[in-house]
């Protein structure tokens, strides 16, 4: 009996005619309807700097004016959807059981918003936000790169700086935001970025922090001009 891949339900072996009705494609008949539902799609008006949802359009969040006054260049980050307790539990089965066939769900909506920004903004590379090797060890796979469209302009630039600290996600809030710079570059790949204008993608936006070091770094490397987008916001 086929399961639901978030909350373990059963489910029916043929697409019912509500999936029909409901224009459900094959990526999605892996999972329940209320699951399905669950997700919420983020929508403006957003923040100029981080896409999260503002009152007004055209305006900036309090986190976003924060960093504006320190000079920052704004990342103008995009997300489909918002990080709400169900997109906590896809991530969560999603990243630490390592299941691959989970990408395919925000698959498609990923690779459109990713080629929308590379024709808007004239990007030059996508730059996938790396995890950890050790992270990488248990998971087999870094979980941002199975939302990048197939296209040359993908450029895995970043790599995480070794450290025998905790991972991420393990770390609370305030010691994210405390933390040092978690990126080094590639020294190979990164001669490409020289002039050019890179987007970088990440599966969730959770704090400013690990975005704009990843900024910090490209910029550094010659890059004229960064954006960034994620699944979840
Ligand atoms: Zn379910
Ligand atoms: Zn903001």
């Amino acid at each position: 009996m086929k399961k639901c891949l978030i909350c373990d339900k059963k489910l029916y072996e043929e697409p019912t005619m509500i999936h029909t009705l409901w224009g459900i494609d094959l990526a999605e008949s892996d999972y329940c309807l209320d699951c399905l539902m669950a997700f919420e799609p983020l929508i403006g008006p957003n923040c100029l700097g981080c896409g999260r949802k503002v009152k007004e359009e055209g305006k900036v969040c309090g986190d976003c004016g924060y960093w504006k006054k320190k000079q920052v260049t704004l990342l103008k980050h995009q997300a489909l959807y918002v990080y709400n307790e169900q997109m906590k539990a896809y991530m969560a089965k999603y990243k630490f059981i390592g299941d691959y066939r989970m990408a395919r769900l925000f698959q498609k909506r990923m690779h459109e918003m990713i080629r929308q920004i590379i024709k808007k903004e004239k990007i030059d590379y996508v730059v996938p936000i790396p995890v950890s090797k050790t992270r990488y060890g248990t998971r087999g796979f870094n979980q941002v790169v199975p939302y990048l469209p197939p296209t040359p302009k993908v450029i895995e630039a970043l790599k995480v700086r070794k450290n025998k600290g905790k991972d991420q996600s393990e770390k609370s809030r305030q010691a994210r935001l405390h933390a040092k710079q978690p990126f080094i570059l590639d020294q190979e790949k990164v001669k490409r970025l020289k002039g050019k204008r890179v987007l970088l993608v990440d599966d969730v936006y959770t704090t400013e922090r690990t975005l704009y070091h990843a900024q910090a770094r490209l910029l550094e490397a010659g890059a004229t001009f960064v954006t960034s987008c994620s699944l979840a916001r």
